[in-house]
């Protein structure tokens, strides 16, 4: 999901010329629309949250019921709160409201304050943080309706602090990269012109990825993962699959996310980081595969596939922006006078293309390569007999992790489902959909565009049980798919490359 919010809200930061305020006068109409929206839906999520604790209070034996219909009407929120944001930019003025506050004198000219540009989005984070403050009491009632006081819930602070890390980590980042270079583009005009300041820009970009992994310790609030039977276990299963990383990583979310993640392209700078409730909540067998499933995405080398996937996309897409300028500028195009208002506009047209081209070509690609990553994590808890009925202690598993087994796809499929029932994401499936399931189905859809829907990620590992021939073929295919793939990347980037020049293309970057 971070992926289309990152997308509009580097979208609302452009210098764009937003619409004027329907209404005089046009400032205090502006406010006063965009203020209103905004606590309108505010006062949703509280309604919401009210009703969520107030049932939860008189009756705690609802709390499955409450939680489903909880989590449906946060689905829907979350577009809402999307929909009232981008209605407060176009609709009510406030996005020429907020360019016409912020300025600032510098050398004569007057200009947009630094960092002026995220005062556009401003609505969508007041609604935002402050449904972080609404929803921690109605997420404490589920949690206690829950676990009664076995588990703590986590403290106020601790709950904002934990999503604040992850929306500056995921979605904050990104658009504050592109806010400073306007920044700088701004005030320092000659500076970023220079070859110096190019090169570092273009650098940026790869000098982060790698870096990630040690950027997330600090802003995720990651341990190292305490000495114990847990990573001791996890230390044998890493020597027996040939896998090296830095260190093991503890996510501490007071259970609030189910999750491991691999991050690191090099293996000096490499963690797995597992929450602290998948540690808690899966068995032992289970987590392994969970696990290997992660260990799969750097024995198949996917950080270097999408960092390469990404590099040469990006130079393409910027390649196919300047060949469509310069076939304009040969055409003599202009903007009609009729749209003259509406030209800079026109800054859209590459963050939508690049926003769809990822989700659609590099969504193709991730879900492949999941499918690659939970095919290793069964092979990761899979012993040598390829009609085996069952691990006990006894079992010996391979090293390298070069055999299938049934028992090992069923492990990793069990802890695939349990990890979907504790994310509260439905693996039943009915003959007709109703209109909430078709709604639901489009969200999973456009929040799993890396991943496939959990359902299918099961039904194709249970497949290979009794077609074992399935899985080499898929391995020869995704292979194909890569190499194709990155080649005719690399044409096209070649392609228009000479055609439009390469230092145009070079400056453009
Ligand atoms: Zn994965
Ligand atoms: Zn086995």
């Amino acid at each position: 999901m971070p992926i289309l919010l990152v997308f509009a809200l580097i979208a609302a930061c452009l210098p764009i010329d937003w619409p004027e305020p329907p209404l005089d006068p046009a400032r205090e109409s502006a406010i006063a629309l965009s203020g209103g929206a905004v606590a309108l839906v505010l006062l949703i999520a509280f309604a919401l949250r009210t009703w969520v604790v107030r049932t939860l209070r008189r009756e705690p034996d609802r709390r499955v019921e409450v939680g489903r219909a909880y989590g449906k009407w946060r689905r829907v929120l979350f577009f809402l709160n999307i929909g009232t944001s981008a209605a407060c930019v176009l609709g009510f003025g406030w996005g020429w409201f907020a360019q016409r506050e912020f300025l600032v004198d510098w050398t004569g000219k007057v200009m947009p304050a630094p960092f002026a540009e995220l005062a556009v989005p401003l609505p969508y984070f007041v609604i935002l943080f402050s449904c972080w403050f609404i929803y921690y009491d109605a997420e404490r009632a589920l949690h206690r309706a829950l676990w009664h006081d076995s588990r703590p819930f986590a403290p106020r602070a601790a709950y904002l602090l934990h999503n604040l890390r992850q929306f500056a980590l995921m979605v904050m980042l990104p658009v504050m990269l592109i806010v400073t270079q306007q920044t700088l583009n701004r005030f320092l005009p000659e500076t970023t012109r220079s070859d110096v300041y190019r090169l570092a820009s273009l650098a940026v970009v790869p000098v982060l990825l790698l870096l990630m992994p040690l950027l997330m310790k600090p802003l995720l609030g990651l341990v190292s993962m305490p000495a114990g039977p847990v990573r001791d276990r996890l230390e044998v299963v890493a020597k027996r699959l040939n896998f090296r990383c830095t260190d093991f990583l503890l996510w501490p979310t007071h259970g609030a996310a189910v999750n491991a993640l691999i991050a690191g392209l090099l293996p000096r700078v490499r963690y797995v980081v597992f929450t602290d409730r998948i540690l808690e909540d899966l068995p032992p067998d289970e987590l392994d595969a969970v696990f290997g499933h992660e260990v799969g995405h750097a024995k198949h080398g996917h950080i270097w596939l999408y960092a390469g996937f990404l590099t040469l996309s990006l130079s393409l897409l910027a390649a196919i922006l300047i060949f469509l300028e310069q076939q304009l500028k040969a055409a003599h195009w202009t903007v009609p006078d009729a749209y003259k208002p509406y030209e800079t506009w026109l800054l859209l047209v590459p963050v939508v293309m690049v926003a769809s081209y990822l989700f659609v070509v590099f969504g193709a690609l991730s879900r492949r390569c999941e499918r690659q990553a939970d095919v290793y994590g069964c092979r990761a808890v899979s012993c040598a007999d390829p009609n085996c009925a069952g691990h006990d202690e006894a079992t010996v598993y391979p090293p390298g992790g070069t055999c299938l087994c049934p028992s090992g796809i069923r492990t990793f499929v069990s802890a695939l489902e349990r990890v979907g029932d504790l994310n509260g994401v439905s693996m039943g499936r009915k003959e007709r959909p109703t209109l909430g399931e078709l709604v639901r189905g489009a969200w999973a859809w456009v929040r799993h565009w890396l991943h496939a829907p959990m359902p299918r990620r099961v039904a194709y590992l249970r497949s290979l049980i009794d077609r074992p021939a399935l899985e080499p073929r898929f391995q020869r295919r995704l292979f194909a798919f890569k190499c194709l793939l990155m080649l005719a990347l690399i044409a096209a980037l070649v392609a228009l490359g000479r055609h439009v020049g390469w230092n145009e293309l070079y400056d453009a970057l």
